[in-house]
Protein backbone atom coordinates (compact mmCIF):
# COMPACT_ATOMS: atom_id res chain seq x y z
CA UNK A 1 0.00 0.00 0.00
CA UNK A 2 1.26 3.60 -0.89
CA UNK A 3 0.00 6.46 1.51
CA UNK A 4 1.30 9.62 0.01
CA UNK A 5 2.38 12.40 2.43
CA UNK A 6 0.55 15.29 2.12
CA UNK A 7 1.74 17.84 0.19
CA UNK A 8 2.91 21.28 1.74
CA UNK A 9 2.04 23.21 -1.11
CA UNK A 10 0.75 26.61 0.45
CA UNK A 11 1.77 29.86 -0.38
CA UNK A 12 5.38 30.43 -0.75
CA UNK A 13 7.37 29.23 2.14
CA UNK A 14 8.39 25.74 2.06
CA UNK A 15 7.87 24.11 4.91
CA UNK A 16 10.24 21.62 5.67
CA UNK A 17 9.49 20.70 9.36
CA UNK A 18 5.58 19.91 8.52
CA UNK A 19 6.86 18.22 5.40
CA UNK A 20 9.61 16.07 7.73
CA UNK A 21 7.31 15.49 10.40
CA UNK A 22 4.94 13.33 7.81
CA UNK A 23 7.86 11.66 6.65
CA UNK A 24 8.81 10.59 10.24
CA UNK A 25 5.43 9.75 10.64
CA UNK A 26 5.53 7.60 7.53
CA UNK A 27 8.75 6.01 8.13
CA UNK A 28 7.42 5.01 11.45
CA UNK A 29 4.22 3.30 10.45
CA UNK A 30 7.00 1.30 7.79
CA UNK A 31 9.07 0.37 10.50
CA UNK A 32 6.20 -1.10 12.53
CA UNK A 33 5.04 -3.45 9.52
CA UNK A 34 8.83 -4.47 9.41
CA UNK A 35 8.96 -5.11 13.13
CA UNK A 36 5.90 -7.30 12.26
CA UNK A 37 7.42 -9.10 9.29
CA UNK A 38 10.93 -9.46 9.92
CA UNK A 39 10.09 -9.80 13.93
CA UNK A 40 13.15 -8.00 15.31
CA UNK A 41 13.18 -3.73 14.87
CA UNK A 42 15.53 -2.12 11.77
CA UNK A 43 18.64 -0.21 13.58
CA UNK A 44 20.61 2.29 13.43
CA UNK A 45 24.20 2.66 14.76
CA UNK A 46 25.34 5.82 15.41
CA UNK A 47 29.52 6.31 16.56
CA UNK A 48 30.85 9.56 18.06
CA UNK A 49 34.35 10.26 18.49
CA UNK A 50 35.41 12.76 21.06
CA UNK A 51 32.99 15.93 23.02
CA UNK A 52 32.25 18.37 19.77
CA UNK A 53 29.62 20.02 21.49
CA UNK A 54 27.58 20.38 18.02
CA UNK A 55 28.02 16.96 17.00
CA UNK A 56 26.95 15.90 20.03
CA UNK A 57 23.79 17.76 20.03
CA UNK A 58 22.95 16.07 16.23
CA UNK A 59 24.14 12.23 17.71
CA UNK A 60 21.31 12.88 20.11
CA UNK A 61 18.68 14.18 17.89
CA UNK A 62 19.43 11.31 15.40
CA UNK A 63 19.14 8.70 18.73
CA UNK A 64 15.69 10.41 19.82
CA UNK A 65 14.04 10.32 16.62
CA UNK A 66 15.15 7.20 15.62
CA UNK A 67 13.79 5.49 18.91
CA UNK A 68 10.55 7.56 18.27
CA UNK A 69 10.31 6.10 14.72
CA UNK A 70 9.97 2.68 16.54
CA UNK A 71 13.58 1.33 15.57
CA UNK A 72 16.52 0.22 17.74
CA UNK A 73 19.24 2.99 18.19
CA UNK A 74 22.89 1.56 18.91
CA UNK A 75 24.89 4.88 20.17
CA UNK A 76 28.90 4.39 20.38
CA UNK A 77 30.55 6.67 22.44
CA UNK A 78 34.27 6.87 22.03
CA UNK A 79 36.58 8.79 23.45
CA UNK A 80 38.93 11.56 21.57
CA UNK A 81 42.35 9.72 21.61
CA UNK A 82 40.74 6.48 20.46
CA UNK A 83 43.24 4.80 17.91
CA UNK A 84 41.85 4.84 14.33
CA UNK A 85 42.28 0.58 14.47
CA UNK A 86 39.95 0.30 17.64
CA UNK A 87 37.61 3.12 15.50
CA UNK A 88 38.04 0.36 12.40
CA UNK A 89 37.69 -2.86 14.26
CA UNK A 90 33.68 -1.08 15.31
CA UNK A 91 32.88 -0.24 12.24
CA UNK A 92 33.51 -3.81 11.14
CA UNK A 93 31.71 -5.11 14.50
CA UNK A 94 28.59 -3.66 13.55
CA UNK A 95 28.81 -4.30 9.47
CA UNK A 96 28.42 -7.86 10.79
CA UNK A 97 26.04 -7.31 13.20
CA UNK A 98 22.62 -8.54 12.02
CA UNK A 99 20.74 -6.13 14.25
CA UNK A 100 22.11 -3.01 12.83
CA UNK A 101 21.35 -1.74 9.09
CA UNK A 102 22.64 1.32 9.15
CA UNK A 103 25.95 2.41 10.34
CA UNK A 104 26.67 6.57 10.48
CA UNK A 105 29.80 7.72 11.94
CA UNK A 106 29.61 10.99 12.94
CA UNK A 107 31.62 13.97 11.45
CA UNK A 108 34.50 15.51 11.63
CA UNK A 109 36.15 12.88 13.22
CA UNK A 110 39.29 14.28 15.41
CA UNK A 111 42.41 15.14 13.05
CA UNK A 112 44.62 11.98 13.74
CA UNK A 113 41.72 9.47 12.36
CA UNK A 114 41.28 9.19 8.60
CA UNK A 115 37.85 9.99 7.48
CA UNK A 116 38.00 8.83 4.40
CA UNK A 117 39.39 5.54 5.87
CA UNK A 118 36.61 4.93 8.36
CA UNK A 119 34.04 5.93 5.78
CA UNK A 120 35.65 3.22 3.17
CA UNK A 121 35.33 0.53 5.91
CA UNK A 122 31.45 0.74 6.19
CA UNK A 123 29.71 -1.75 4.71
CA UNK A 124 28.36 -0.31 1.46
CA UNK A 125 24.52 -1.67 2.74
CA UNK A 126 24.73 -0.12 5.44
CA UNK A 127 26.27 3.54 4.84
CA UNK A 128 22.85 5.08 5.70
CA UNK A 129 24.81 8.42 5.35
CA UNK A 130 25.41 7.70 1.56
CA UNK A 131 29.05 8.56 1.97
CA UNK A 132 30.94 5.64 0.75
CA UNK A 133 32.41 5.56 -3.33
CA UNK A 134 30.56 2.92 -3.97
CA UNK A 135 27.24 4.56 -3.16
CA UNK A 136 28.90 7.71 -4.44
CA UNK A 137 29.23 5.82 -8.14
CA UNK A 138 25.65 3.90 -7.92
CA UNK A 139 24.31 7.88 -7.78
CA UNK A 140 26.71 8.83 -10.73
CA UNK A 141 25.72 6.18 -12.73
CA UNK A 142 22.22 5.78 -11.98
CA UNK A 143 22.15 2.86 -10.48
CA UNK A 144 19.94 2.37 -6.80
CA UNK A 145 21.83 2.77 -3.64
CA UNK A 146 22.09 5.55 -0.47
CA UNK A 147 22.03 8.82 -1.28
CA UNK A 148 23.68 11.49 1.04
CA UNK A 149 20.43 12.75 3.40
CA UNK A 150 20.44 16.24 3.17
CA UNK A 151 20.50 16.45 -1.10
CA UNK A 152 17.96 13.86 -1.08
CA UNK A 153 15.51 15.69 1.35
CA UNK A 154 15.79 19.02 -0.94
CA UNK A 155 15.03 17.16 -3.99
CA UNK A 156 11.98 15.34 -1.94
CA UNK A 157 11.18 19.24 -1.24
CA UNK A 158 11.41 20.16 -4.80
CA UNK A 159 9.56 17.26 -6.45
CA UNK A 160 6.43 18.15 -3.59
CA UNK A 161 6.42 21.66 -4.44
CA UNK A 162 7.36 21.42 -8.72
CA UNK A 163 5.98 18.04 -9.16
CA UNK A 164 8.25 17.52 -12.28
CA UNK A 165 11.79 18.93 -12.71
CA UNK A 166 12.47 17.32 -16.43
CA UNK A 167 13.96 20.60 -18.14
CA UNK A 168 14.52 23.16 -15.64
CA UNK A 169 17.62 24.80 -15.47
CA UNK A 170 18.85 24.08 -12.06
CA UNK A 171 21.95 26.27 -10.17
CA UNK A 172 23.75 24.34 -7.49
CA UNK A 173 26.36 26.59 -5.24
CA UNK A 174 28.67 24.57 -3.66
CA UNK A 175 30.42 20.89 -4.63
CA UNK A 176 31.57 19.64 -1.11
CA UNK A 177 30.78 15.60 -1.39
CA UNK A 178 28.06 15.68 1.42
CA UNK A 179 25.59 18.42 -0.23
CA UNK A 180 26.94 20.34 -3.96
CA UNK A 181 28.00 17.15 -5.82
CA UNK A 182 25.05 14.77 -4.90
CA UNK A 183 22.88 17.38 -4.93
CA UNK A 184 23.85 17.93 -8.57
CA UNK A 185 23.65 14.26 -9.94
CA UNK A 186 20.18 14.51 -8.58
CA UNK A 187 19.12 16.96 -10.58
CA UNK A 188 20.56 16.04 -13.61
CA UNK A 189 18.81 12.54 -12.95
CA UNK A 190 15.29 14.54 -12.87
CA UNK A 191 16.57 15.85 -15.88
CA UNK A 192 17.26 19.35 -15.10
CA UNK A 193 19.73 21.06 -16.88
CA UNK A 194 22.65 21.73 -14.53
CA UNK A 195 25.11 23.69 -13.42
CA UNK A 196 27.71 23.66 -9.93
CA UNK A 197 28.84 26.59 -8.98
CA UNK A 198 31.86 27.09 -6.30
CA UNK A 199 34.31 29.81 -4.92
CA UNK A 200 36.04 29.83 -8.36
CA UNK A 201 33.08 30.56 -10.24
CA UNK A 202 33.42 34.01 -12.48
CA UNK A 203 30.29 36.00 -12.24
CA UNK A 204 28.28 34.04 -9.75
CA UNK A 205 25.50 36.24 -9.83
CA UNK A 206 24.63 36.10 -13.52
CA UNK A 207 25.44 32.25 -13.25
CA UNK A 208 22.58 32.25 -10.44
CA UNK A 209 19.88 34.67 -12.82
CA UNK A 210 19.47 31.79 -15.33
CA UNK A 211 18.30 29.08 -12.72
CA UNK A 212 14.60 27.89 -12.08
CA UNK A 213 15.84 26.08 -9.19
CA UNK A 214 18.42 27.55 -7.25
CA UNK A 215 20.27 25.36 -4.06
CA UNK A 216 22.41 27.49 -1.89
CA UNK A 217 25.32 25.05 0.10
CA UNK A 218 27.76 27.76 0.61
CA UNK A 219 28.33 28.18 4.35
CA UNK A 220 28.31 31.90 3.69
CA UNK A 221 25.68 34.33 5.68
CA UNK A 222 22.92 35.40 3.41
CA UNK A 223 25.51 35.18 0.17
CA UNK A 224 22.77 34.69 -2.18
CA UNK A 225 20.97 38.38 -3.00
CA UNK A 226 17.59 39.04 -4.31
CA UNK A 227 18.98 40.89 -7.71
CA UNK A 228 20.71 37.26 -7.76
CA UNK A 229 17.13 35.41 -8.22
CA UNK A 230 14.94 35.23 -11.59
CA UNK A 231 11.51 35.74 -10.43
CA UNK A 232 9.48 32.57 -9.92
CA UNK A 233 12.63 30.73 -8.86
CA UNK A 234 12.32 28.09 -6.01
CA UNK A 235 15.17 28.73 -3.65
CA UNK A 236 16.75 26.00 -1.67
CA UNK A 237 18.68 26.96 1.30
CA UNK A 238 21.05 24.48 2.76
CA UNK A 239 23.12 26.81 4.80
CA UNK A 240 23.09 26.94 8.14
CA UNK A 241 25.22 29.80 9.86
CA UNK A 242 25.71 31.06 12.97
CA UNK A 243 25.11 35.20 13.56
CA UNK A 244 25.36 37.65 15.99
CA UNK A 245 21.51 38.35 17.09
CA UNK A 246 19.46 41.51 17.07
CA UNK A 247 20.14 41.90 20.93
CA UNK A 248 23.82 41.81 22.63
CA UNK A 249 25.65 38.64 23.59
CA UNK A 250 23.14 36.55 21.58
CA UNK A 251 23.14 34.67 18.13
CA UNK A 252 20.36 33.50 15.26
CA UNK A 253 20.64 31.23 12.66
CA UNK A 254 20.96 32.37 9.34
CA UNK A 255 21.05 30.17 5.55
CA UNK A 256 23.31 31.21 2.62
CA UNK A 257 20.13 33.20 1.48
CA UNK A 258 19.37 36.93 1.68
CA UNK A 259 15.91 35.29 2.91
CA UNK A 260 13.81 38.49 3.79
CA UNK A 261 14.59 40.08 0.17
CA UNK A 262 14.67 36.40 -2.06
CA UNK A 263 11.51 35.57 -0.46
CA UNK A 264 9.80 38.81 -2.65
CA UNK A 265 11.43 37.24 -5.92
CA UNK A 266 11.13 33.99 -5.64
CA UNK A 267 8.10 31.51 -5.85
CA UNK A 268 8.79 29.30 -3.62
CA UNK A 269 11.91 29.34 -0.56
CA UNK A 270 12.74 27.52 2.39
CA UNK A 271 13.08 29.55 5.43
CA UNK A 272 16.29 28.65 8.01
CA UNK A 273 15.95 27.01 10.17
CA UNK A 274 12.42 25.10 9.26
CA UNK A 275 13.35 24.31 5.71
CA UNK A 276 15.78 22.08 4.89
CA UNK A 277 17.43 21.37 8.57
CA UNK A 278 14.54 19.02 9.52
CA UNK A 279 14.73 16.99 6.44
CA UNK A 280 17.75 15.56 7.02
CA UNK A 281 17.28 13.23 9.97
CA UNK A 282 13.73 12.71 8.28
CA UNK A 283 15.72 11.30 5.50
CA UNK A 284 18.15 9.15 7.64
CA UNK A 285 15.49 7.17 9.18
CA UNK A 286 14.16 6.60 5.87
CA UNK A 287 17.42 5.19 4.60
CA UNK A 288 17.94 3.08 7.73
CA UNK A 289 14.26 1.78 6.53
CA UNK A 290 15.48 0.94 3.15
CA UNK A 291 18.13 -0.34 4.77
CA UNK A 292 16.52 -2.74 7.23
CA UNK A 293 13.83 -3.94 4.28
CA UNK A 294 17.12 -5.29 1.90
CA UNK A 295 19.25 -6.73 4.87
CA UNK A 296 16.22 -8.88 5.70
CA UNK A 297 15.11 -9.89 2.02
CA UNK A 298 12.17 -8.60 2.53
CA UNK A 299 10.31 -6.80 -0.28
CA UNK A 300 9.47 -2.63 0.15
CA UNK A 301 8.05 -1.19 -2.73
CA UNK A 302 10.00 0.86 -4.61
CA UNK A 303 7.39 3.81 -4.28
CA UNK A 304 6.63 3.26 -0.44
CA UNK A 305 8.80 5.95 0.78
P1 LIG B 1 31.63 22.89 2.43
O1 LIG B 1 32.15 21.48 2.36
O2 LIG B 1 32.39 23.92 3.17
O3 LIG B 1 31.44 23.39 0.92
C1 LIG B 1 31.09 24.72 0.64
C2 LIG B 1 31.08 24.93 -0.85
O4 LIG B 1 30.76 26.29 -1.08
C3 LIG B 1 32.42 24.65 -1.54
O5 LIG B 1 32.21 23.89 -2.70
C4 LIG B 1 32.96 26.04 -1.85
O6 LIG B 1 33.68 26.13 -3.07
C5 LIG B 1 31.67 26.83 -2.02
N1 LIG B 1 31.91 28.25 -1.77
C6 LIG B 1 32.56 28.81 -0.72
N2 LIG B 1 32.59 30.15 -0.85
C7 LIG B 1 31.96 30.44 -2.01
C8 LIG B 1 31.68 31.65 -2.70
N3 LIG B 1 32.05 32.81 -2.21
N4 LIG B 1 31.02 31.56 -3.86
C9 LIG B 1 30.63 30.37 -4.35
N5 LIG B 1 30.86 29.20 -3.74
C10 LIG B 1 31.52 29.24 -2.58
O7 LIG B 1 30.16 22.94 3.02
P2 LIG B 1 28.96 21.84 3.00
O8 LIG B 1 29.27 20.74 3.94
O9 LIG B 1 28.57 21.52 1.61
O10 LIG B 1 27.81 22.74 3.69
C11 LIG B 1 27.34 23.94 3.10
C12 LIG B 1 26.38 24.62 4.05
O11 LIG B 1 25.28 23.75 4.28
C13 LIG B 1 26.95 24.93 5.44
O12 LIG B 1 26.36 26.13 5.92
C14 LIG B 1 26.48 23.76 6.27
O13 LIG B 1 26.36 24.10 7.65
C15 LIG B 1 25.13 23.51 5.67
N6 LIG B 1 24.66 22.13 5.83
C16 LIG B 1 23.39 21.98 6.27
C17 LIG B 1 22.86 20.71 6.42
C18 LIG B 1 21.45 20.55 6.88
O14 LIG B 1 21.08 19.57 7.44
N7 LIG B 1 20.58 21.52 6.63
C19 LIG B 1 23.63 19.58 6.12
C20 LIG B 1 24.93 19.77 5.63
C21 LIG B 1 25.42 21.06 5.47
P3 LIG B 1 35.12 25.41 -3.27
O15 LIG B 1 34.82 23.98 -3.47
O16 LIG B 1 35.65 26.07 -4.48
O17 LIG B 1 35.90 25.68 -2.02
Amino acid sequence: MTDTLAPVRDGKIIDGKAFAADLRAKVGRLAAQFEAQARRKAGLAVVLVGEDPASQVYVRAKGKSTLEAGMASFEHRLPADTDEADLLALVEALNVDPAVDGILVQLPLPRHLDEQKVIATISPDKDVDGFHVTNAGRLAVGQPGFVPCTPLGCLMLLKDRLGSLSGLEAVVIGRSNIVGKPMAQLLLAESCTVTIAHSRTRDLPDVVRRADIVVAAVGRPEMVKADWVKPGATVIDVGINRVPGREPGKTRLVGDVDYAAVSQVASAITPVPGGVGPMTIAVLLRNTLVAAYANAALDLASDAI
